[in-house]
C-alpha cells in the first residue's frame, strides 16, 4: 500500500509535464474561441487523441496509479489549461468510469474502446443520471427499464437531462430504476449503443460557463437494449435487489454506506478540476498585480492585492492538499470516516469561485472583458459547486458523517 506523499515521483512529474505542455500549447490558446461557439471542441478531442491523451490507456494508467495522485494530477493540469475543453476531453473517462465499476470484464472490453473510438474517428460518451426531477435527490429518478424476457431485453423510457455529451455520444451509459420501492437501491445502470432507435437528444442547453462542454436532454422512448447490456449482468442485479429488500426490511443501513462511499471515491476528481482553474486564474492575476501600474507603482505594492494573492493562494494549496489526501484515502482503501472525498470537493470548488472572482476584481475592467481569460475562468468555476453533488449536499453528506444524525 503506498505510503502519502506530496512529492510526485519521476513518472509522475513527466505526466505532469507533458499534459501542462498539451494543456498550454493546444488547450489554453483555443479556449476563448470554443467558450465563444458554444460548440464542441471536436478537433481538440483528436489532438488529444492523436497524443495519447484522449484515450482509455492514458485514463486507466492514472485511474489505476497506486498513490492515488495520477488523476488529480492530469485533471488539474487540463483545467489549468481550459475547463470546458478539459471537460470534453475527460467527460468520456465519467460514462467509462461507470463500466468500470460496474461492468463485467467482457462489457469493459466491448464497450469502453467504442466510447472513445481512434485518433481517426473520435467519439465521445455520456453517462446519464441526471433528470428534470431527480437532480440532488437522485432517489426520485423516474426512467423505468423494463424487463422483457422472451427477448431478453431491456426497454427503457424516460428523459434524462445535464447529460454532458448527452445526444452527440456513441455510447449512452443510462441509470434507470428497475425496482421503484427500493429507491436508489432500486437502480440499475445500461449500455445504450450507438444508434439504437428511441434514444434522442433533447434541447441542448446554452450555459453560463464551460461552454465548450455540450450538455443536453436525452430522451428515452421505448428504447431496447440487449440483455447482455445490463452492467453487471442479471444474475448480479438480482442477487443485488434481494440483499437490498432483505437489508430494506432490517433498515438499510449497510446499502447506504456503499453507495456513499463510491460518490467519496469519485468527488475528489472534481476537487482537482476546480484547482486546475483556481490556479490558472491566480496566475493571471498575479502576473497582472507585478506589471500594472497605478499610482506610480505596480498594484501588488499594496497590501490590499498583495494580501489577496497571498489568501487566494493559500486557498489553493489547502484544496490541493484535500484532494490529494482523498484521493490517496480511496486508492489506498482507506474508510472515510470524516467524509474526507466530500470535504475536497466543497473547499476546492468554493476556492474556484471565490479565487476566480478575486481574479476578475485584481484585473480590474481588464478583468471583466473577453480580452483576459479570468472572467471565463470565472464563469467556468461556477460549475464545480454544482455537479456531482451541490456544496449543499456535500455539507449534508459531512455534518451526517460526523454527527451519524439524520440532517435535513
Ligand atoms: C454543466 C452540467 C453538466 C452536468 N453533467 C452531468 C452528467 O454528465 N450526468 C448527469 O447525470 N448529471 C450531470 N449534471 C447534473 C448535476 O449533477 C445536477 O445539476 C446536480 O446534481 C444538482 O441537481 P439539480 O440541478 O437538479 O439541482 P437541485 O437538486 O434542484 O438543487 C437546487 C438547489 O437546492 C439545493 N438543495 C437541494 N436539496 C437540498 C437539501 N437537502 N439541503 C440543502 N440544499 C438542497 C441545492 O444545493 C441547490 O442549491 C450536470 C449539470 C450541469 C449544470
Amino acid at each position: 500500500m503506498a505510503e502519502f506523499t506530496l512529492e510526485l515521483n519521476d513518472d509522475q512529474k513527466q505526466v505532469r509535464d507533458w499534459l501542462h505542455g498539451f494543456a498550454a500549447d493546444v488547450i489554453r490558446p483555443a479556449a476563448s474561441e470554443w467558450d465563444e461557439r458554444e460548440e464542441t471542441p471536436w478537433p481538440v478531442i483528436q489532438e488529444a487523441a492523436k497524443a495519447g491523451i484522449y484515450s482509455l490507456d492514458f485514463y486507466a494508467q492514472q485511474f489505476f496509479d497506486p498513490t492515488g495522485l495520477g488523476i488529480p494530477m492530469a485533471m488539474e493540469e487540463l483545467f489549468w489549461g481550459d475547463a470546458g475543453i478539459a471537460l470534453s476531453i475527460v467527460g468520456t473517462g465519467l460514462a467509462a468510469v461507470g463500466v468500470l465499476a460496474n461492468g463485467t470484464e467482457e462489457q469493459i472490453g466491448t464497450w469502453i474502446p467504442q466510447m472513445y473510438g481512434d485518433a481517426d474517428d473520435v467519439k465521445v460518451a455520456a453517462f446519464c443520471s441526471s433528470e428534470p426531477d431527480a437532480g440532488s435527490d437522485v432517489a426520485s429518478m423516474r426512467t423505468r427499464a423494463v424487463y422483457d424476457q422472451a427477448k431478453d431485453e431491456w426497454v427503457l423510457n424516460g428523459t434524462k437531462t445535464w447529460a454532458t455529451n448527452g445526444g452527440i455520444a456513441g455510447v449512452h451509459v443510462v441509470v434507470a430504476v428497475v425496482d421503484p420501492e427500493l429507491g436508489s437501491k432500486g437502480h440499475a445502470s445500461f449500455i445504450v449503443p450507438p444508434n439504437t432507435p428511441g434514444l434522442s437528444q433533447g434541447q441542448k442547453f446554452k450555459k453560463h460557463g464551460i461552454r465548450a462542454s455540450h450538455t443536453a436532454e436525452v430522451v428515452l422512448e421505448d428504447v431496447r437494449v440487449p440483455g447482455h447490456c445490463l452492467l453487471g449482468g442479471k444474475e448480479k442485479l438480482d442477487q443485488r435487489l434481494a440483499r437490498a429488500r432483505e437489508r430494506a426490511a432490517s433498515g438499510g443501513e449497510r446499502v447506504k454506506n456503499a453507495a456513499m462511499a463510491t460518490f467519496e471515491a469519485s468527488r475528489p476528481a472534481v476537487g482537482a478540476m476546480a484547482v486546475g482553474t483556481a490556479r490558472a486564474a491566480y496566475e493571471v492575476a498575479l502576473d497582472y498585480a507585478k506589471t500594472r501600474t497605478q499610482f506610480g507603482r505596480p498594484i501588488i505594492d499594496n497590501q490590499g492585492i498583495a494580501f489577496q494573492l497571498a489568501d487566494m493562494r493559500t486557498q489553493i494549496d489547502a484544496a490541493r492538499l484535500l484532494v490529494w489526501r482523498a484521493s490517496w484515502m480511496a486508492t489506498t482503501g482507506k474508510p472515510f470516516t470524516s467524509a474526507e472525498g466530500s470535504m475536497s470537493k466543497l473547499y476546492a470548488s468554493e476556492t474556484a469561485k471565490k479565487v476566480t472572482a478575486q481574479a476578475v476584481q485584481i484585473l480590474g475592467g481588464n478583468g471583466f472583458t473577453r480580452e483576459y481569460p479570468v472572467e471565463r475562468m470565472h464563469r467556468d468555476a461556477a460549475i464545480y459547486t454544482i455537479f456531482e453533488g451541490t456544496s449543499e449536499i456535500q455539507r449534508l453528506v459531512i455534518a451526517r458523517t460526523l454527527s451519524g444524525m439524520p440532517i435535513r
